[in-house]
């Protein structure tokens, strides 16, 4: 196998293969990904991507803007969300014409679905699975570019900078290959996997987050944790199925056990279609108050028809479960969700390290502030992915080609012990109770010292070099982190 690229991505999400294919096509590029490619964040995304494109006359760019800023808590950088909101027609069209397809209405115009802390109806959508409809045409035109090489079931599980550029040491199976680049592109996703219940796919373990910070890459941000307010509430599952904002948007009512809108004592003006945050809080205030974990989203006022057409992926979830949501109420109950810190990049998605970007959900642009407005993440990852990709195609046409590096291939060491089990239950637990929707400054400090020596042992012990290894330096990486921030 070529061991050498001008630009390698770890990563094949909708971050990763969209920045893939805007990197100029003259240039050989790899993408790795830890898992089969479907297995993403990405694939899971359900609502859609908020763009104003093609729009009605009452939106524009400053109120797309204005809606992510208040969402934020106007901590967002300004001049990032403003690129984003400017940015983002050229990728919407640019992803239609690469087959991606949204809902129409009767009249062949794109209909848009509207989501919490959005002013106007702008979310572009395929039924209630967009980002399966996004990975799926960007992976398929990926696959048929002919400088684009991408390997699945290829673990990043070290990176080093060289004189030239990086090299990265690639977990397939159980032999290690070191791989070289000009450039590299950090496109992992996100850190669900560091709490008990996440939406997050098995993948989010902050690999890409760990490696850039042991290269000495700035990390910001990393207790910028969106929790979602209506995960699907069900006992013993590590992985919560989401009941999509665009279901409150939509009409759904939001209720206590006592059957109450209580939303009404918290947020009157906005009511459900407050941002995440505001109803994450709410709901757990009120769960504190009514000591109840019981909570409802009510759509049963809606036709039959309506909720099939426009949520047949949730329905058909629910049925799964007993519950049909034209009849019976749904329990949800927040769950952390989103990560809006990461890597540090500047506007071009360039880290503090010469050459090494960062895109999608690892990455801190600064466009979220303090709380991620709905449907914003998927824009992100488009706009500056690209962005990393074009400011990497006009740097490589000043170098010259790639050239051999180290290629070094090795196999396990045998006699190296395994991870302890129950390593990343420890460390799930103590950023649950340090952190969740609310912290808790207790436990976030005798959490810390446990973190820092689950650290060392990972450190200082000669352990198998696999992906379980791996994973849990990145979780208890990230767990540090955030438990620093937030002290
Ligand atoms: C349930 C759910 C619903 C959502 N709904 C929406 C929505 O409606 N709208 C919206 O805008 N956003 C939504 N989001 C958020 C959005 O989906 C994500 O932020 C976005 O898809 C992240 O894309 P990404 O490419 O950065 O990461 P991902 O899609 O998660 O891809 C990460 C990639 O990195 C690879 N990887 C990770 N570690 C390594 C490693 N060590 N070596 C090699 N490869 C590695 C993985 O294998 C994977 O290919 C949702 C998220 C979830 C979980």
């Amino acid at each position: 196998m070529k061991t050498d690229y001008d630009v390698i991505i770890v990563g094949a999400g909708v971050a990763g293969l969209y920045a893939a294919l805007n990197t100029d096509e003259n240039r050989s590029v790899l993408i790795i990904s830890k898992s089969d490619l479907e297995v993403c964040n990405s694939v899971l995304a359900q609502g859609g991507i908020a763009a104003v494109y093609e729009s009605p006359d009452d939106d524009n760019f400053d109120l797309h803007f204005n809606d992510s800023m208040r969402a934020g808590g106007f901590k967002n950088d300004p001049m990032t969300l403003r690129k984003l909101v400017t940015e983002a027609p050229t990728d919407i069209e640019r992803i239609l014409y690469f087959g991606v397809h949204f809902d129409k209405d009767s009249e062949g115009a794109f209909h848009r679905t509207l989501e919490g802390g959005h002013s106007r109806r702008r979310i572009f959508h395929y039924k209630d699975s967009s980002g399966n409809e996004m990975t799926k045409k960007l992976r398929e035109r990926v696959l048929s570019r002919p400088n684009i090489t991408v390997l699945p079931n290829a673990m990043m599980t070290d990176l080093k900078k060289t004189g030239t550029g990086f090299s990265v040491d690639v977990l397939t199976g159980s032999i290690h290959l070191t791989l070289n680049s000009s450039f590299l592109i950090i496109a992992t996703g996100g850190i669900g996997r560091v709490y008990e219940k996440t939406t997050n796919s098995a993948i989010a373990t902050g690999d890409g987050i760990m490696c850039a910070y042991e290269l000495g890459a700035a990390i910001k941000n990393l207790s910028l944790i969106q929790f979602h307010p209506t995960a699907f509430s069900e006992a013993g599952s590590r992985q919560c199925f989401l009941i999509s904002e665009s279901v409150r948007g939509e009409g759904a009512f939001l209720v206590n056990k006592d059957n109450r809108r209580f939303m009404a004592d918290y947020d009157p003006e906005r009511m459900e279609l407050a941002p995440r945050d505001v109803v994450s809080h709410s709901i757990i205030k009120e769960s504190r108050k009514l000591g109840s974990n019981e909570f409802y989203l009510d759509i049963t006022h809606k036709p039959k028809i309506f909720l099939t057409e426009h949520f047949p992926g949730i329905y058909d979830f629910l049925l799964t479960k007993g519950i049909d949501m034209s009849t019976d109420k749904i329990p949800v109950f927040p769950c952390h969700h989103y990560l809006m810190g990461g890597i540090n990049v500047d506007i071009t998605g360039q880290t503090s390290i010469d050459g090494l970007y960062a895109c999608g959900e690892c990455a801190h642009t600064g466009v979220h502030g303090n709380n991620r407005l709905a449907s914003n993440s998927l824009l992100e990852a488009l706009v500056f992915g690209r962005l990393a990709a074009e400011d990497i195609s006009r740097r490589l046409n000043e170098l010259p080609p790639v050239k051999s590096l180290e290629t070094a291939r090795f196999e396990h060491d045998e006699r190296a012990q395994s991870v302890p089990e129950g390593i990343r239950r420890r460390i799930r637990n103590i950023i649950q109770k340090a952190y969740f929707v609310v912290p808790d400054m207790e436990e976030a400090v005798n959490g810390i010292t446990e973190i820092e020596n689950i650290k060392e042992m990972l450190a200082n012990k000669n352990f198998k070099k696999d992906e379980h290894f791996t994973e849990s330096k990145a979780l208890s990486t990230v767990a540090f982190l955030i438990l620093q921030e937030i002290i």
